[in-house]
């Protein structure tokens, strides 16, 4: 192994692990050098200097992720968003990833906001809740959320569509997406297709279709999907909604005319797979 492969390993670990989990990266230096003194003093092989990064590792993650990073993050105006359906009253990560990583910490006009979706749509369709995709990392105003640029202060939150199961019953938290990304509607015949002929090189606009094999069995709940929009963009001041990102095939589709349903342009990364949302606290009520 060269020395530019060694000193590249770590970099690469620090740097996805802290693309994905903010915290992570430091998390994993800081257990490689244990690893490494631990190494030299008691002359580890290579699996057993590995395997103690790797215990460190994930010791270190989870007490920083419950122990430290809560309370911290609350403190300084970011609580966590719920992860368990005991304790979430209808609101929900998509998946478990979404606290693993770290990703669900959210300003309280989020949480705020999402309580209050959660209500709606258990009053409307008993048993609906609410699923959330990625928020923001627990820490710092302007640290991105990759690869949402965007999501960098917590006041922007990704929400899940709903969808039904082959049978068309509801299916809670879930959907065509085990990530609830990548699964996009598709345009019907008579709604505006604004990207259509294009073929922009500098673009986010990615159909991902390699994540096509991965998709379940499952299609949109117009019923559901529609009445969270409705209600959000009736509500949007009240909620201190600034904007929602969605296609403009889906707003065609369920009706939707608010001017705070935007479409985010053709360049960057499609919404018809999910609902953006940015909320501005200091928007008039
Ligand atoms: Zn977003």
């Amino acid at each position: 192994m060269s020395a530019r492969q060694i000193k590249s390993g770590p970099l690469l670990g620090f740097v996805v692990l802290t693309a994905l989990t903010q915290v992570g990266g430091l998390v994993y230096l800081i257990a490689r050098w244990i690893s490494v003194a631990l190494s030299r003093r008691f002359e580890f092989s290579r699996a057993r200097r590995w395997l103690t990064t790797t215990i460190g590792f994930c010791t270190f993650y989870g007490a920083v992720s419950v122990v430290v990073l809560p309370p911290l993050a609350t403190a300084l105006g970011r609580p966590p968003l719920p992860c368990s359906q005991a304790t979430g009253q209808g609101v929900v990560p998509f998946t478990r990833l979404v606290c693993l990583l770290n990703r669900h910490y959210a300003a309280p006009p989020v949480h705020h906001l999402l309580a209050a979706l959660a209500k709606h749509m258990d009053e409307t369709h008993p048993g609906t809740v609410v699923a959330y995709l990625d928020a923001s990392f627990a820490l710092i105003d302007g640290f991105p959320l990759p690869p949402h640029l965007s999501h960098d202060d917590g006041l922007k939150i990704d929400l899940a569509f709903y969808y039904v199961d082959e049978q068309g019953h509801y299916q809670p938290a879930t959907g065509r997406s085990p990530l609830g990304y990548w699964a996009f509607e598709q345009p019907r015949a008579q709604d505006p297709r604004p990207c259509a002929n294009r073929n922009d090189l500098a673009t986010l606009r990615w159909d991902m279709a390699f994540f096509g094999p991965l998709l379940k069995p499952m299609r949109l709940d117009e019923l559901r999907t529609g009445e969270m929009l409705r209600w959000l963009a009736a509500n949007a001041a009240k909620l201190s909604i600034d904007k929602m990102l969605l296609e403009p095939h889906l707003k065609a589709r369920f009706g939707l005319k608010e001017p705070v349903i935007r479409f985010q342009g053709c360049r960057p990364a499609r919404h018809d797979d999910h609902l953006h949302i940015a909320v501005n606290p200091t928007r008039a009520r």
